[in-house]
């Protein structure tokens, strides 16, 4: 298994560039046989199945990618945006077109990073986690409350998935399981299951601006440094999926019942993390994200893309070099249990699922 996906000659560069839960999803569904080896599916449209319990995003559009057009060459090292690609998709579903089941898994999986979730009234706590989007992507507990919902999320798109295969469309069940994986991959996200090391919170309590800007400096300056490494090609990345995949499918476990522990040992991970990132990358790092304004009515997620740029800048400035093997080797683990999680997943589904309405 040579290929990373950025090199995979079975993906059209027009779904380029590629970014973090695409990587994830591609590595972990490689090591499925039972699904690698699914026919294709016809495309067909959306089977409207979201309903009050899990409302969509006002600017939702569904996009289909299997219906391309290339008409740029983005430099992925400098691309922060999921919603430009090298390629123009269409919104109305190209009927006549097939796609494979793991294809769609992977070029779906990014998907609830765009307007999904997005300009929703949600909770009225939802502030805290940036807005409904942050809201649907995390949970953490801080003392007497519970923040965000995402295991949630996770388990509606599995529902959504099997409801899909209930009616006979194989593509919105497996479109809807690929928004699954990202939810999933989210609740092995430290980040996204733990707010701070507890001292942190406590030293900030009265600064709510800089403990704010601290926890979405170190936040999504980890994702930059994650992206840029699935881009650079690191094999420990890949490794840690795949191996943790082929696990993960051959442990006959089932996700539902190991959702809890999955969350607690990514939750266990931040701290060590966290100190790192402030230790090693510092004021430069809480600078990158100096513009982030907490009262705009742009939703936080969008503001702190813009400030990527700066933030992988210093990241990867040559004199940070040295901290960034201690990321490679905790991020591998991390990623570890992210791929046993999936490849459990997705043996589930390659076992239940019998093609057409069945
Ligand atoms: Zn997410």
């Amino acid at each position: 298994m040579s290929s990373y996906l950025h090199d995979d000659p079975r993906m059209p560069s027009a779904w380029g560039p590629w970014f973090s839960h695409e990587y994830i999803t591609y590595f972990s569904v490689q090591a499925v046989p039972g699904i690698m080896n699914l026919p294709p599916v016809r495309v067909m449209p959306n089977p409207g199945l979201y309903d009050e319990r899990y409302p969509i995003g006002p600017n939702h559009v569904d996009l289909y990618k299997e219906s391309y057009r290339e008409v740029r060459r983005l430099d992925p090292l400098t691309s922060y945006d999921y919603a430009e690609r090298n390629g123009e998709f269409t919104e109305e579903p190209p009927v006549q077109a097939e796609i494979e089941p793991w294809k769609i898994l992977v070029i779906y999986s990014t998907e609830p990073d765009l307007e999904l979730d997005c300009d929703l009234v949600l909770h009225k706590r939802q502030k805290i986690t940036g807005g409904s989007h942050g809201w649907r992507h995390m949970q953490f507990r801080i003392p007497g409350l519970t923040i965000g919902m995402a295991p949630e999320s996770f388990h509606r798109h599995v529902e959504l998935a099997n409801k899909a295969f209930g009616l006979g469309n194989d593509y919105w069940g497996w479109r809807f399981l690929s928004r699954a994986t990202h939810y999933l991959a989210d609740l092995g996200h430290p980040f996204h299951v733990k707010a701070a090391p507890f001292d942190f919170m406590l030293r900030t309590l009265l600064s709510p601006a800089k403990m704010l800007q601290t926890l979405s400096a170190t936040h999504t300056g980890y994702e930059v440094y994650s992206e840029r490494r699935f881009r650079e090609g690191l094999p420990a990345f890949r490794e840690a999926l795949i191996s943790g995949a082929r696990d993960g499918e051959s442990s006959g476990g089932d996700v539902h019942q190991e959702l809890n522990s999955y969350i607690e040992t990514a939750r266990s991970r931040l701290s060590p993390i966290f100190r790192h990132l402030i230790r090693r990358f510092g004021q430069g790092l809480i600078d990158a994200y100096a513009r982030v304004e907490h009262n705009s009515r742009t939703d936080i997620a969008a503001q702190t893309r813009m400030c990527s740029a700066d933030a992988s800048a210093v990241i990867f400035r040559e004199s940070n070099a040295s901290a960034l093997g201690y990321l490679d080797n905790a991020t591998a683990e991390i990623l570890r249990d992210v791929g046993r999680i999936l490849g459990m997943l997705f043996a589930e589904f390659a076992s239940g699922y019998a093609g057409g309405s069945g």
